[in-house]
């Protein structure tokens, strides 16, 4: 039998991909219900999803801010059978604190994290009754570090992470399985959606040395970061997609090579102090070193495309 997956946040980015990429899996193990906000948005997924429309893909409407519309949704399944819950809406927030009013953090932690927790309480006594069910995140590497000007967004995943690494001792004790997929940065709408909002804040609340940082450090590599690091949304899906059909899915995956030495650092002290070193010597004194990494993470990337281009490993 197909399995039942509900993706939320479809009109774009990881979700559209995702959605449409197994819509279309060769041996049709999935019936996707893809998800989204505002179904005004619909006709980018409409159009990705083809001739599986109406079979292996349904499209429905689902706010993850409104527990009716949750609710609504989840009613109109076949037996409220969800077997893989994809939660995958999110929003992103740059800029220092001081320039940003209280309720746009609070819709920032009412998205990323009341989201997941709205999906839960509608979703998991279902599965906890049938003893079966996987449940996947589409958390960030920013669920495990901060990272400067990113604080109220880490904040939000951070509070996914402690949320899921409670709830994965009670799934286990249900069978049910729960995996916090954490990718680097990944070239979407929402990347380019923080960045103008970024481009477009007003600083007058902050001191000149932070605006200054803000605008001529952050916002000035912002793109280069993206460019030399960024994976499409297309790869994020496929890494998801492994983690839904492996055997034993991990409870963390990361999926971007490039960024698990920053990650690593995380674990290597104890103290805690480490890569807040390394991320301040990187921004603030080492510009060159952080270009001359750029570079040179660029260089492998070209590396592997060649390499994969030729259909053989690289020497
Ligand atoms: P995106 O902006 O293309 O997709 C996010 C989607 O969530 C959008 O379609 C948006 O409409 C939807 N959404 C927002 N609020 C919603 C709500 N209340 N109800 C339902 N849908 C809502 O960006 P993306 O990069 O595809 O983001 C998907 C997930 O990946 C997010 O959770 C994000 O935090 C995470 N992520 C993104 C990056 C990145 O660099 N782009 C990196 C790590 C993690």
């Amino acid at each position: 039998a197909k399995r039942n997956v509900l993706i939320t946040g479809c009109s774009s980015g990881i979700g559209l991909a995702l959605a449409v990429k197994m819509a279309k899996d060769e041996q049709k193990r999935f019936k996707v219900y893809a998800t989204m906000r505002n179904l005004a948005k619909k006709e980018a997924l409409e159009e990705a999803a083809g001739r599986r429309l109406g079979k292996t893909l349904e499209i429905k409407q689902l706010d993850v801010c409104d527990e009716q519309s949750i609710k609504t949704c989840v009613n109109s399944i076949p037996d409220r059978r969800i077997d893989v819950l994809v939660s995958n809406a999110g929003m992103g927030l740059i800029g220092p604190i001081e320039c940003q009013t209280i309720d746009e953090m609070k819709t920032v932690m009412d998205t990323n994290f009341f989201g997941l927790v709205r999906l839960l309480k509608e979703i998991l006594p279902d599965m906890k009754r049938r003893k079966s069910g996987h449940i996947v995140i589409i958390s960030s590497v920013m669920g495990i570090q901060g990272i400067l000007f990113n604080d109220v967004y880490a904040a939000s995943k951070f509070a996914v992470e402690g949320f899921c690494e409670s709830l994965a001792i009670q799934a286990l004790k249900f069978k049910l399985q729960l995996s916090l997929i954490e990718p680097g940065p990944v070239i979407t709408e929402f990347e380019r959606k923080v960045f103008e909002d970024g481009m477009k804040m007003d600083l007058s609340a902050a001191d000149e040395e932070t605006a200054e940082m803000f605008t001529n450090i952050y916002l000035k590599n912002y793109k280069q970061i993206f460019q030399s690091l960024g994976q499409s949304a297309e790869d994020v899906a496929e890494h998801t997609v492994k983690i839904i059909l492996a055997e034993n899915p991990p409870f963390r995956h990361q999926t971007n090579t490039l960024y698990t030495p920053m990650t690593t650092l995380k674990y290597a002290d104890p103290n805690g102090d480490l890569p807040i070193d390394i991320f301040y010597k990187m921004v603030f004194h080492h510009d060159k070193i952080f270009s001359a990494s750029l570079n040179f993470i660029k260089l492998l990337r070209w590396r592997s495309r060649k390499s994969f281009d030729l259909g053989k490993p690289s020497q």
